[in-house]
């Protein structure tokens, strides 16, 4: 075939443009978002139908556009932001390659309303396909609306890469987060088909930001960063350890104020971590860099979403220095968040103050209530459970014939705890260590899977129902699947702003804090709105009842002899749920070898 090298027409340069620029809805709202950020706007609404693709509005009080701007603003290539080659590279707006309106103009139907303050009236222009078909003047706060139809209707491909309305949908609010998040006194709203999903108030406070988005039981796991050297400044909120995600979504790393992923420097805060975590366990941060615009190529990317850092060794350096400044400076910490909660009690649609109670106050079962009974002495020979007989309750001489229901399994005359962790028995074989915390686990899994199978599920009343603040994602979710959590012995309400009233938990986790409430709602979430498969069910319980075993709990003798019995009433007593090992034996013949007594 011949070669013939053809100039394309503009429509189709912007075509292939937009394909780069906009890949689904949720890049055309980051586009406006951005636009009406860098017009300085205090207030933005944004306006979502059906995940985007119907119908986008963004209504901004930004410094808006005069009529000659507005009508060069959808061109390609037209920018306000940057003029020559110097300002390239000295970037502080979002914007500054003119592709945005052009590459949306050219997919969908745009219009255009916008008043600057100097005019008494406003300007609209409506654009189908690249092609403009109306323009006028119109009634206008000063400002500018954009509204978009019909998105991707003459590029039928692209749309059949994107996803249900639910990924869509949440990419959308991914993006929202991530700008309400970071924006000081801006003030940004999200609706979906009329309903308010987001409300982020003007506050200059960052850590109120994150109150607001992720809660307040995450708030209070946050430590504060704030760090300089030379033109570089850090600052913002990363996790303790003791908070950690099974994945990265809460991570936001801001250049200038840009959203950006960025390897260096989120390698950077691991490297800080370093053994703090756990395998496949990711901390929380909203980090904000100030930096010289010199020294970053934001002109990389076409959603400019990936930045180039010039000089990436001595970044990743302050961030590291930065980041365990923060943790060296943990000490403080109780302090300054009492001082934030002062804070937050003024803010009077966002009182947060009503979940920082951490500990669920329970009516305590029967189980507990017999376990508090204080013992006076360690005596042998209380029943713990029905009639049934308990082969622990041995005497100091005799060990019982086994009448358990596992071969090689106790009796156990039980001597003693070690550590707080380890119970020290005798067996007819010879010496046993039982890990309590894996036997623990392993008699409430069983015990769950049982009352789930039954479906007669345990539950506790909470004595006052706990309103736990969840995140516009986590609310999501959790709505999304409302039938299977419940199934797990969870009873709540919608609160309203994405708040949820717990009203009982299931007994055997009712130690827990709603953390672990929502730890499954995040595990749920990971799954991306797709079914609860079995495994995704088995995997919630048994990091559950990891979760309800309390660690380092001194036990009397009568909790540990109930403890055993349980654990062999259990279908398998050597193992925990997740695989480790319940109990270790050592043998007569074992011990006499070590103790080199072997043919005396
Ligand atoms: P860029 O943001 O890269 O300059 P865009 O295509 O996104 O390119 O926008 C083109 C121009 O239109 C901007 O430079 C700006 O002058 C103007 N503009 C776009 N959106 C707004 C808005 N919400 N308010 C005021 N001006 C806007
Ligand atoms: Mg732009």
């Amino acid at each position: 075939m011949e070669n013939k090298i053809q100039l394309l027409d503009s429509s189709l340069i912007n075509k292939i443009a937009a394909g780069e620029v906009i890949e689904r809805p949720a890049s055309v709202i980051k586009e406006l978002l951005e636009n009406s950020l860098d017009a300085g706007a205090t207030e933005i609404k944004i306006e979502i139908e059906d995940a985007g693709l119907r119908g986008i509005k963004i209504t901004d009080n930004g410094h808006g556009m005069t009529k000659d701007d507005l009508t060069l603003s959808f061109k390609r290539h037209t920018t306000s932001k940057i003029k020559n080659t110097n300002d390239l590279f000295n970037i502080m707006s979002l914007g500054f390659r003119g592709e945005a309106l052009a590459s949306v103009a050219e997919i969908s139907n745009l219009k255009i309303t916008t008043k600057t303050k100097n005019e008494d009236v406003g300007n609209f222009i409506e654009i189908e396909g690249g092609k403009i078909i109306d323009q006028g003047i119109t009634g206008s706060n000063t400002g500018t609306k954009i509204e978009i139809r019909d998105l991707f209707y003459n590029v039928p491909a692209r749309k059949k890469y994107l996803k249900s309305n639910e990924v869509e949908f949440n990419h959308i609010l991914k993006v929202v987060t991530k700008y309400a998040l970071i924006r000081e006194n801006v003030s940004i709203k999200l609706f979906r088909d009329k309903k308010e999903i987001l409300n982020s108030q003007k506050t200059s406070m960052l850590l109120d930001k994150i109150i607001f988005i992720y809660g307040a039981e995450i708030a209070k796991e946050m430590t504060p960063v704030s760090f300089k050297d030379g033109n570089i400044r850090i600052t913002g909120f990363i996790s303790k350890p003791s908070l950690t995600r099974a994945t990265k979504q809460d991570q936001s790393i801001y250049v200038n104020q840009r959203y950006v992923k960025n390897s260096t420097i989120t390698n950077a805060v691991y490297e800080a971590y370093k053994t703090l975590l756990f395998i496949n366990r990711h901390p929380v941060f909203v980090l904000s860099l100030k930096v010289d615009p010199k020294d970053i190529d934001v002109n990389v990317h076409p959603a400019k979403e990936l930045i180039r850092l010039k000089d990436e060794e001595q970044i990743s350096k302050i961030v590291l220095n930065a980041i365990e400044k923060a943790f060296e400076d943990t000490s403080l910490i109780a302090q300054a968040t009492l001082d934030y909660e002062g804070h937050r009690k003024a803010d009077k649609k966002y009182s947060f103050s009503k979940d920082f109670q951490s500990n669920l106050e329970i009516e305590p079962t029967e189980t507990q209530r017999r376990l508090e009974v204080k013992e006076p002495t360690p005596t042998y020979g209380i029943k713990p459970q029905s009639n049934k007989p308990n082969p622990y309750d041995t005497n100091e001489t005799t060990i019982e014939e086994p009448k358990n229901k596992h071969e090689n399994f106790g009796p156990f005359r039980i001597l003693g705890q070690v550590n707080k962790t380890f119970i020290v028995a005798e067996t007819p074989r010879g010496l046993c260590l039982i890990d309590q915390h894996a036997a623990e686990e392993r008699t409430n899994y069983e015990k769950f899977m049982k009352e789930k199978k039954e479906q007669a599920i345990k539950t506790q009343i909470l004595l006052t129902p706990k309103v736990i603040e969840l995140n516009p994602f986590q609310f999501r979710t959790l709505m999304n699947h409302e039938q299977f959590v419940k199934s797990l012995g969870y009873d709540f309400t919608d609160f309203g702003e994405n708040s949820v009233k717990l009203s009982s938990v299931p007994e055997i986790f009712g130690r827990l804090k709603s953390i672990l409430f929502i730890d499954i709602i995040n595990e749920l979430e990971k799954n991306k709105g797709g079914m609860v498969t079995d495994e995704i069910e088995k995997r919630i319980i048994r990091f559950s009842c990891r979760a309800s075993v309390k660690a380092g709990d001194e036990l009397t003798p009568f909790q540990m002899r109930e403890l055993m019995y349980k654990l062999e009433e259990s279908d398998n007593p050597f193992s925990c749920p997740h695989g480790r090992p319940t109990i270790i034996e050592f043998g007569v013949a074992e011990l006499e070898k070590k103790f080199k007594r072997t043919g005396w």
